[in-house]
């Protein structure tokens, strides 16, 4: 078999966790298979470079900060190699570049465009155990660039749909994934399979077991995706698989948490056609990442405009605003805020789901600020401080513990 195992933060967080790693991917290796590993860098790694870089500047060039990240999952990449040779395995470790993973040049979100396999290939088809650095990639110009947070993810899967591989296994500190996140409820309860729409949802709502584009790029490249624990050698995991393919399909599958959010007031928006056109784009022109939208009834030609942002992309934001000021008589940001979402492919066909949601926050008197829905999701904005209990609270209402 062919298989692409994805290790975490968590999972190579120090010396001895590495080595644990390198038993596991040798044993695998020794049971006949071949194994491409991607790593992330040590836990803790990225948020702290990042705030080397904070250190300089408010609002650093994304270019330079694709440079720095990048550097955490070389280090892990080469000492995960060094140990298995030390083990007698063959191995070899490779940067994105090295491992032909060509992207655009969206530093720091960059997508992949391709994967020149042949490199990969080369050492595979010469026994090599493959140790590629995570989260990275090159620039058509051969400039290193990041594939966004959780983007060690993102490789794996794209690796293992390159090359074809049988399964692509993700591991992490987590069993799998389970109906919400069990740091928060310990009652969650594992899933055996979950369908990709409903992962992805999760995903992107703030479930960070997995990122979001790597769920979506599974789907498309019809990747065998696992998320098992690094620590637990009996994990069955979950395997994230088609909907057809699940015989009981739940109607709510799972609660999601987003604690990166702010919520944006503009009051005194000047009320003619174009205006939402005119801020809005240039938002999008600030690559920030606007999510829910709420717009009050005008009066006197003025109206007023919520929206949120993920948190870290604030300073971007209120730059932005700031150039707009003609626009609006005043504007507040709050970062005490954070999205709440329900998730289900039985959403479709089921009613009464987001009623039960707003009855169970009315009960502990937790007022809701923004509500958005899809077909399968019900997201809720409401106060940080109420966060844990808000998901508890769903989570049994849900009955998402039995
Ligand atoms: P890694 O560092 O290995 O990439 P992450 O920290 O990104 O791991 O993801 C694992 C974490 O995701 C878990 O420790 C858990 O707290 C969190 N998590 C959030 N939602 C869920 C969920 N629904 N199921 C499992 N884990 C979840
Ligand atoms: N190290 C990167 C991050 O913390 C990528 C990853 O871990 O997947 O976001
Ligand atoms: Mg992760």
């Amino acid at each position: 078999m062919l298989i692409v195992q994805k290790y975490g933060g968590t999972s190579v967080g120090d010396l001895d966790k590495i080595a644990n790693v390198a038993k596991k991917v040798a044993k695998t290796k020794k049971e006949g298979n071949s194994i491409i590993v991607v790593v992330s860098a040590m836990s803790g790694e990225t948020n702290k470079l990042i705030g080397y870089a904070k250190h300089f500047s408010k609002i650093p060039a994304k270019r330079e900060m694709d440079m720095l990240l990048s550097s955490g999952e070389r280090v892990t990449a080469s000492l995960l190699s060094i140990a298995l040779q030390e083990m007698g395995i063959n191995a070899v470790a490779m940067t994105g570049r090295q491992a032909g993973i060509v992207t655009n040049s969206s530093h720091t979100t960059a997508r992949i465009e391709a994967i020149e396999t042949k490199y990969m290939q080369k050492e595979i088809d010469s026994g090599k155990v493959i140790v590629v650095a995570g989260f990275q990639g090159v620039s058509e110009d051969g400039i290193v660039t990041t594939l966004g947070r959780g983007g060690s993810d993102l490789s794996a899967v794209a690796i293992a749909g390159a090359l074809n591989a049988d399964v692509c296994e993700i591991y992490s500190d987590v069993d799998g994934i389970y109906t919400t996140d069990p740091r928060i409820e310990p009652k969650a309860k594992k899933l055996d399979m979950i369908s990709y729409d409903e992962m992805l949802e999760l995903a992107s709502l703030g479930a960070k077991v997995l990122q979001n584009r790597s769920v979506e790029l599974a789907k498309k490249l019809n990747v065998k995706l696992y998320a098992k624990s690094t620590f637990d050698e009996n994990s069955t995991g979950t395997l994230i698989t088609e909907e057809e393919n699940i015989m009981e399909k739940p109607i709510v599958s799972g609660i999601a948490l987003d604690k990166n959010q702010a919520r944006v007031s503009i009051m005194g928006v000047v009320d003619r056609p174009g205006i939402a056109g005119e801020i809005f784009e240039a938002l999008a022109k600030g690559d920030i990442n606007v999510d829910m939208i709420i717009q009050t009834t005008g009066h006197n030609s003025q109206t007023n405009m919520d929206f949120t942002v993920p948190e870290n992309e604030l300073e971007e934001t209120k730059s932005v605003m700031d150039k707009l000021s003609n626009d609006y008589s005043s504007v507040e940001y709050d970062k005490a805020v954070v999205k709440v979402s329900i998730v289900g492919v039985g959403m479709k066909s089921h009613s009464g789901v987001a009623s039960t949601a707003f009855k169970t926050l009315a009960n502990e008197n937790i007022n809701i600020m923004m509500i958005s829905t899809s077909e399968i999701k019900i997201s809720m904005i409401v106060e940080d401080k109420y966060s844990e209990l808000v998901v508890k609270a769903l989570h049994s209402a849900y009955e998402l513990d039995k």
